[in-house]
């Protein structure tokens, strides 16, 4: 796998490819897809979703410059694979899983992978960050947004990475920003296929909440033709 579809499509990044060889894929897929785990390609985890081909983990993962000691803000937990690549690189993983039941299947695999001590998980919308845990300095988008959320890139850290594939339904492509001086500069990377990121509708606390019948934008917007 790392031979053939990461060295060889010209990642030379060392701590990423020793990770990638460390790291048990098999152990983050379903029984079934045992065979299929290294496999050049994505497939199903369940709920729709998916993990990611395994260059794409990659060269996300070089993106991301990653350095022993780094916290990084993952949105999207799905298997976990993502998450425990990162813990091999020695960052420190906070990632947040929208799914209740895959971030408890990531749980099992990353405990039995043995990656649970550096990956910090919780059930919520990515979206809005793990603000109690800012700053981060560097943050990753497995699934696919119009833009970045914008508290993710409140809660990024000076100098901070981010790497996210941003686009439209079912295509987006992958673009690198960079905190430079508090400006973001963006650097479009490869175009890439990632499940789309679901912003929770739930209000925040504090936020007001609409009486029952009463009418919202997303109601307007549901009655257009
Ligand atoms: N990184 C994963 C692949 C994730 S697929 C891996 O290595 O296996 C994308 C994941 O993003 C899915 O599990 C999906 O449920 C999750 N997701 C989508 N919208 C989300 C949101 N707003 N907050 C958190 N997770 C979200």
């Amino acid at each position: 796998m790392v031979e053939h579809q990461i060295r060889r499509r010209g990642l030379r990044d060392e701590s990423v490819l020793r990770a990638m060889l460390e790291v048990p894929r098999h152990l983050f897929v379903e029984a079934r897809w045992v065979t299929e785990a290294y496999g050049d390609h994505a497939f199903p985890i369940g709920h729709g979703q998916t993990i990611s081909q395994p260059y794409i983990v990659a060269l996300m993962t070089s993106l991301l410059e990653p350095t022993a000691g780094l916290k990084i803000l993952e949105i999207g937990t799905g298997s976990g694979y993502q998450a425990a690549i990162l813990a091999a690189c020695g960052l420190d993983v906070y990632s947040v899983e929208r799914i209740p039941e895959l971030s408890e299947f990531a749980r099992g695999n990353l405990a039995a992978a043995g990656y649970l001590e550096r990956v910090h998980l919780r059930v919520g919308d990515g979206s809005k960050g793990w603000p109690e845990e800012a700053p981060f300095d560097r943050a990753i988008l497995t699934a696919g947004a119009p833009d970045v959320p914008p508290a993710i890139v409140e809660q990024l850290a000076p100098g901070g990475l981010i790497v996210a594939p941003v686009g439209g339904y079912g295509l987006q492509t992958i673009y690198r920003y960079r905190d430079v001086n508090g400006e973001l500069d963006r650097e479009p990377i490869e175009g890439a296929r990632f499940v789309p990121l679901i912003e929770s509708a739930m209000p925040e606390p504090g936020q007001a909440v609409p009486e029952p019948g009463q009418q919202t934008s997303d109601d307007l917007a549901d009655n257009e033709p």
